[in-house]
């Protein structure tokens, strides 16, 4: 039944009934988490073998006669960017093969920028009176993170279901020579889901920026993480794409293995034109002398070629295939044709956005937690933390168990009608 049609004294009506409810699951004394995206045990059980692949020093001998144990090779081991050029479909000359976080990789190229700025820049980013990035929102709250704690200012764009509003990053990025840079997630998006179309992508690699040192930070972490082996997202070569524009340098590329192997202790990658390589491996040498070599080879020693990685994520998505479907059922059995709630049906990745009514992710947040449900923090997809409609809540189904999710879920509905019906009735 649409929540709009129903009268003032149905909607009181069906307010006691969901209050009855709500208060029957405050009283199971919950304690459950769908806040962040982090695997959940069982997948990282499938890995277990890597934690043996290494034992003797020989396993630590490189192909090159490079011994892993010891100092060097700034841009990673010659068979671990073998490993990641195929993966990914970048070529080795533009890979630096690092350590174990993206999300690192990704602080340090803008602070990096702010502080000695990037190949083309006139000077660093810090001596520009202000810097700014575009934030495609929905995005990933660590991203704007990044921003906010180096003093960028942050711009929305909104997301549309083909990527980021195009029309609006063209003209704000072909304007405005004080944006310097804007966040993608461009497959499987985060929290959304969406893969870039084609488009999009072709779009992005042509962009003619007003600061002649502007960049893309395209943040691809779920390069690889379909959920199902016939429905898969395929995302078009931005470098590829770039070459055509003659705009190679436009873009830093970013992945990792943390939700393939071990998020944590999984290995990074960076990726960019050559030109972009030769301002950043000299600053990034005074930085480190060289990233995790042993979790390098470890991961070369586990996986052997990109092939394997592939069926590595076929075996993960049978175990995560069936989260994301108990999120979708009973978001469907509960929230269709209310009229209250919209939601991503993603086929890759690790998130599941839900769009609840305008004005009530706080107040369905707030329910949630006290009756046992931790959410993701409502505006944390947003920059600064703000959801100006108030109304997207990010889902992460992979941590819980199957029953825990289900739990979880009943909740998390009953608190989406709950502070809906309270919301029409003008109790929030
Ligand atoms: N980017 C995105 C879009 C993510 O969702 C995550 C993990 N939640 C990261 C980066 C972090 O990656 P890493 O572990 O490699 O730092």
């Amino acid at each position: 039944m649409e929540y709009s049609s129903l009268s003032r004294q149905e909607l009181e009506k069906q307010y006691t009934q969901l209050q009855k409810q709500y208060e029957r699951y405050s009283e199971l004394g919950l304690s459950l988490d769908l806040s962040r995206g982090k695997p959940g045990k069982e997948q990282l059980d499938l890995l277990s073998g890597m934690l043996d692949v290494i034992s003797t020093s020989a396993d630590c001998q490189s192909e090159a006669g490079i011994d892993c144990r010891n100092y060097g090779l700034l841009d990673g081991i010659p068979e671990a960017k073998k490993l990641f050029s195929d993966l990914c479909g970048i070529p080795q000359e533009m890979l630096i093969v690092a350590g174990n976080s993206s999300l690192n990789l990704m602080y340090d190229s803008v602070a990096r920028a702010m502080l000695y700025g990037v190949a083309g820049s006139e000077r660093p980013w810090c001596r520009e009176e202000k810097v700014k990035f575009l934030c495609p929102a929905p995005g990933y709250d660590r991203h704007f993170a990044i921003c906010k704690s180096l003093g960028i200012e942050m711009i929305t764009v909104d997301m549309t279901p083909t990527g980021p509003d195009m029309d609006t990053v063209e003209k704000l990025v072909s304007t405005d020579p004080q944006i310097k840079g804007i966040w993608c997630c461009p497959k499987y998006s985060n929290p959304e889901g969406i893969t870039y179309s084609d488009e999009t992508v072709r779009r992005f690699a042509a962009l003619k920026p007003a600061a002649p040192d502007f960049r893309i930070f395209w943040d691809n972490a779920y390069a690889v993480h379909d959920l199902y082996s016939d429905k898969k997202d395929t995302l078009a070569d931005i470098f590829a794409l770039a070459r055509e524009y003659d705009n190679e340098d436009i873009v830093f590329y970013f992945a990792s293995t943390s939700k393939i192997s071990f998020p944590g202790s999984g290995v990074a990658i960076f990726a960019a034109s050559v030109n972009n390589l030769k301002q950043i491996k000299p600053i990034m040498g005074v930085q480190t002398i060289g990233f995790d070599k042993i979790n390098q080879i470890r991961h070369v020693k586990y996986f052997k070629s990109a092939a394997n990685i592939h069926d590595h994520m076929a075996d993960l998505a049978k175990i995560i295939r069936p989260k994301f479907e108990i999120v979708l059922e009973i978001l469907s059995e509960h929230l269709d044709g209310t009229g209250i709630a919209t939601w991503t049906k993603p086929v890759g990745g690790y998130f599941v956005s839900l769009n609840v009514m305008d004005g009530t992710a706080k107040e369905t947040y707030r329910l949630a937690k006290e009756a046992g449900v931790t959410l993701t923090d409502v505006g944390a997809t947003y920059p600064y933390g703000i959801d100006p409609r108030d109304s997207n809540i990010r889902i992460a189904p992979t941590f819980p168990s199957n029953d825990e999710l289900m739990a979880a879920m009943e909740v998390l509905v009953c608190c989406t009608k709950l502070a809906a019906t309270k919301k029409l009735l003008g109790i929030i």
